[in-house]
């Protein structure tokens, strides 16, 4: 069987070194918020080339930090895509903001940025607070030419990089961008914990007391509360130290996926009905998924299945499809690239174990099947 993810292979992979850290929290009688969450957060900041990082419970808490720390919530509007996870979404929602739908681009399936300037047009005049740009399978989003309409228009930006760690833009890493960078560490993340655990990197002390505020109740001194807005999302001390055994391998752990990237574009790239994802001058891709486009697509996932070849699909519906946030106030303009790609994408078996024969045994099954199309 070839798995499509695979947490349980990282686990085996770094297991002693995974074990021995878990031992040594137990141990020590504190799991939450104590030595090994403050020595994540600076190692964490220092490998994404940020001033500050602040850990939470998941990459959804993130994203709603962050809008809370700007501010935002009932009465603002936030530009994301419908082409995400719709964790996204549910974090601009919990905020209290209204999320406003831009449509991607055809070629890298992330937020036009000519698409989201129509979109502040489109919409009153200073209602757009924020716009949240998702760096999707690993491709950073056209950052510049984001950053310049939010320039224009006084926005906070606010970057999804819950599947793009150590992703670039240049030399500079997603994360560090915008305003600020939220992180998820979901067990099948680039950079991933084995339970749920996020976190955000952001440039200004104020941000970041601010922050870790937020996170514990509104707290700045223990049991005095300051902030009505603030949550409980903290995160525990043996996700931050099997984190901290991980991260020294990210780098590496993204170049084995850009190399069975690589040997997947060889192998699929001539087939006439298969589009292989783009490489993007100046973006480095650090490839979270996989994400082929084809035809007949449900065909060919269950005859793959049949050959013991997992794929999946990220993600069936866009979010403006979902049942959750399709009512009236959610309806967005067109978006006719996001519909079309939803129909044709399929992630296939990607993670740093995987081997490159697995993926020359995908790829020889998938041509030979759109061949017999
Ligand atoms: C995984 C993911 C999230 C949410 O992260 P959780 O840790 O599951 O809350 C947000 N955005 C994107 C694009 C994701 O892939």
């Amino acid at each position: 069987m070839i798995e499509q993810v695979n947490p349980g292979a990282a686990y085996r992979q770094h297991k002693q070194a995974i074990d021995a850290a878990v031992g040594r929290v137990l141990d020590s009688g504190w799991y939450i918020l104590g030595p090994e969450v403050s020595a994540f957060e600076s190692e964490f900041a220092a490998a994404m080339g940020s001033e500050f990082a602040v850990a939470v419970a998941s990459g959804t808490d993130a994203l709603e930090l962050a809008l809370r720390a700007c501010c935002i919530g009932p009465g603002d509007r936030v530009a994301t895509v419908a082409h995400t996870a719709v964790a996204t979404v549910a974090a601009i929602v919990r905020s209290g903001a209204l999320p406003v739908f831009v449509d991607i681009d055809p070629q890298t399936y992330t937020m036009d940025p000519a698409h989201l300037q129509q979109v502040i047009d489109s919409q009153p005049t200073g209602g757009i607070k924020a716009v949240v740009p998702v760096h999707l399978y690993g491709l950073p989003a056209d950052m510049p030419a984001i950053c310049e309409v939010a320039q224009c228009f006084d926005l906070v930006v606010i970057e999804d990089c819950a599947q793009a760690h150590g992703a670039a833009v240049a030399d500079r890493k997603v994360g560090t961008l915008g305003d600020f960078g939220c992180f998820s560490f979901y067990p099948t993340k680039n950079l991933a914990a084995f339970g749920d655990a996020g976190a955000l990197l952001c440039h200004r002390e104020s941000q970041y007391d601010q922050l870790r505020s937020l996170r514990q109740y509104g707290w700045v001194r223990r049991s005095i509360s300051e902030n009505p807005r603030a949550v409980n999302s903290r995160l525990d001390e043996i996700q931050a130290a099997i984190l901290r055994v991980k991260l020294p391998y990210l780098e590496m752990e993204n170049q084995q996926r850009q190399s069975l990237a690589e040997r997947y574009t060889r192998l699929l790239q001539n087939s006439e009905s298969i589009r292989c994802p783009q490489w993007v001058a100046g973006r480095q891709h650090v490839f979270h998924q996989y994400v082929i486009r084809v035809h007949e697509r449900e065909r060919l996932m269950h005859e793959l299945q049949r050959q013991g070849i997992a794929t999946a699909i990220h993600y069936p519906l866009p979010v403006h499809r979902q049942p959750a946030y399709c009512a009236a106030d959610y309806t967005p303009l067109d978006l006719p690239v996001t519909e079309r790609v939803c129909g044709q994408i399929l992630s296939l078996p990607m993670y740093p174990q995987l081997t490159l024969a697995a993926v020359e045994t995908t790829a020889t099954a998938l041509c030979s099947l759109v061949e017999n199309q």
